[in-house]
Order: C-alpha cells, then structure tokens, then sequence
C-alpha cells in the first residue's frame, strides 16, 4: 500500500509564503530575512540543495522581490525548483565574492533574521561585508512563521500519519522475541518506505530497561517475553513528517506495566483535550503532567509534552511550560507523554495532533491500549 500522492506546491504557493515571511519579518522591525539551504529554504522555495562552502542564500527584503544567491554550477537545478519562477536568481562564479554580492542587497545597518541552520562560516561572511548589520535566529524572532499549516500541508501531514499508522498495524504482527532491537528498528524503516516515506528519521525500539531511555535508538539487545517495548518512528512522506509512538508488550504484562501504561494513555487523553483554539501551549503539557503527577509518577516524565511537526519532524510550538503562545486551527503538534523508571521500563504514546475550530484532531488514530506482541 502507498499513500495518495497529493498535488505538487505551485510557484503561486511559494510566492505567498515568501509574501508573508517578508511582510511577519517587516512586522518584526527586521530588515529582512536571509535563508540559508535547509528547512525553511525548502518551506519558502521548494528548493533543497546540498549544503555545501559554497554560498546558497535567499534574501527576502519587504517590498522587493525575493532574490536568491545562487553558485553558478548549481543555477540549473536551483531554475528548476517549484518556487523558482517566483525568485530572481543571482548567480556567482568561483572566485568572486558572494557575500559581497550578498551585501549589495542588503541594508548596510540592517538587523536580519537568519534561518538557525545557516552555517557560521555564512553568517561571519555575511556580517564582514556588512559591519554595520546585526542578526537574529529567524526561530527566535519568527518563531510561528510554519507553524500554522493550509488545507493542502495539512493533507500531507495526514498522509504522513496514516502511513505512520499501517506501520505500526504491520509491526505489531511481526516477532518481537529472541529479536534484536535493531532487527525490529529496520522492519519500521523498511515499513516506513513500502508506506510511501521518502525519509526515515527515527525508528526507536527501546526495550526492558532501555525504554526508561527517551532517547534510545535502537541497540544489540535482545528482546525477551515479559519487556515492555517502547516504539517511536517517522520520517517525511510528500514532504512532511509523521511521529507516533506506542508501547507494547511481549506477552501478558504485570499489573504495573498495566498501571503505568494506563495512567500515560490517560495523560496522553488529557493532553489531547486541551487542544483548542485559544489555549496556551502549556495548557496541553500542564493537562497531560497533572495526570501523571496525580498518579505518583511525576518525577518520571522527563521532557515536554509535544513539539511542532511540518517539512521537519520538531519545529514549533513546543507543549511546555512556559509557552503562553495561543494555539491556532492549523497548527500540528505531538502530545506524547512519557514514564521512564530507571532501571525498569518506559512508556511512551504519542499521536500528531492538529488543532480544528472547536477542539483537536489526531492525526494518528491506532489504538492507544496496550498491544500484546509475541
Ligand atoms: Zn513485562
Ligand atoms: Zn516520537
Ligand atoms: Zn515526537
């Protein structure tokens, strides 16, 4: 099975998107924005070149046309991309400067966002050209500019999860026992791709004592009846990302392994009814927390409750405390609480949640009991 392939972006798509970065970046007193290869370039541009020395930068200025800087032997692929008939491209041959080419543009006393992952060797480039300039994370300054997803990103990102899900509907027949994680961690990523993922980013099996582990992978240990076997995988599909995690059982769990998993299925409930519009994001991680604090288990749910998914699989908003930012119909986030015992076992559920007009919608609709595998 693959999933529907929907509708390729149009340049008209990108065109609006770098519409508004310039117009939120213009609303930020920013002088304009610099896009380096990477997430962002690919949300605003369609283009995804290698990252390389080599100078690739998008300068989006209020009120002028997008411009995008572009080495001169990578000028053919950048022509091609879907958003290029909405940019004007400069290119430069080696030997000469981009950065001056870069700095012509620019405002010399300009304060700039520029995209998290533009490499320092860019920016110091950018910033000896133009002594004068100052710059921003665009994160930190734009932090919601791909935060709140249209009609035809939200379908992609549902595509994602449904292709998420027949994942785990396959795995949870395959065997667990006598397995090593890491030969169930590539039954996900082969799964993931026959889905229709083009990208696998993570496939986490963390069994036993391994699950109380957020970040285990996936390692040489092999998986025995009576572990509690913690799975988080996804990857892009069409673009955008999916992100779910369930934990099983190999064979009849004890009564605590039910209660733990019990009291996370609730929090993971909590977290879910909290999405609304209007809501702060913390009001989600503060619903899922109080359940497991209620239940003794508090100390044990290490990390926040969720985090933003679109062309990456974490980005804004993040579900912690702290964030007061508003939740807004469109916006697409996690809601996967945990419990680690050191030691012992984990738990972890974790659905993509969008939020609608009146409440949320998960994007992951598998069941969130416990599953038996053998
Ligand atoms: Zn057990
Ligand atoms: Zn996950
Ligand atoms: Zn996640």
């Amino acid at each position: 099975m693959t999933a529907r392939t929907p509708a390729p972006f149009t340049a008209d798509d990108y065109r609006a998107r770098m519409e508004r970065a310039a117009r939120e970046a213009a609303g930020a007193g920013l002088a304009g924005l610099l896009v380096a290869p990477g997430p962002d370039l690919v949300w605003l541009t369609g283009y995804e070149p290698a990252v390389t020395e080599r100078l690739t930068l998008l300068v989006l200025v209020p009120g002028r046309d997008p411009e995008l800087i572009v080495p001169a032997l990578e000028a053919p692929d950048a022509a091609r991309a879907a958003g290029a008939p909405a940019l004007a491209l400069r290119d430069w041959t080696d030997g000469k400067d981009p950065y001056a080419i870069a700095a012509a543009l620019l405002a010399p006393d300009g304060r700039f966002g520029i995209s998290d992952n533009a490499w320092a060797m860019h920016l110091l480039g950018l910033s000896h050209a133009l002594p004068g300039s100052a710059y921003a994370s665009l994160t930190e300054v734009l932090p919601m500019l791909r935060a709140v997803k249209d009609a035809a990103e939200l379908e992609r990102l549902t595509a994602a999860g449904a292709a998420a899900d027949a994942t785990f509907e396959a795995i949870r027949e395959v065997r667990f026992s006598g397995r090593r994680e890491a030969e169930v961690a590539a039954d996900l990523a082969r799964l993931l791709r026959e889905h229709g993922h083009t990208t696998v980013d993570f496939t986490i099996v963390a069994s036993g004592p391994n699950g109380a582990n957020p970040h285990h992978e996936a390692g040489d240990r092999v998986i025995d009846r009576g572990d509690m076997v913690v799975l988080d995988f996804g990857g892009l599909l069409g673009g955008y990302g999916s992100d779910t995690s369930r934990t099983v059982h190999v064979g009849e769990p004890t009564d605590e392994e039910r209660r733990v998993h019990d009291v996370v299925r609730a929090a993971q409930e909590a977290g879910f009814r909290a999405v609304r519009p209007g809501a702060a994001c913390q009001d989600v991680d503060r619903a899922a927390r109080a359940v497991v604090t209620d239940a003794g288990y508090g100390a044990y749910f290490i990390h926040r409750t969720g985090h933003g998914i679109g062309v990456t699989t974490h980005e804004p908003p993040y579900m912690i405390e702290g964030e007061e930012r508003p939740l807004v119909p469109g916006m697409c986030f996690s809601v996967e609480p945990g419990v680690y015992l050191p030691g012992r076992f984990g738990v972890r559920i974790e659905d993509i949640v969008t939020v609608t007009e009146d409440g949320g919608r998960r994007l992951n609709t598998t069941t969130r009991e416990m599953v038996m595998v053998d």
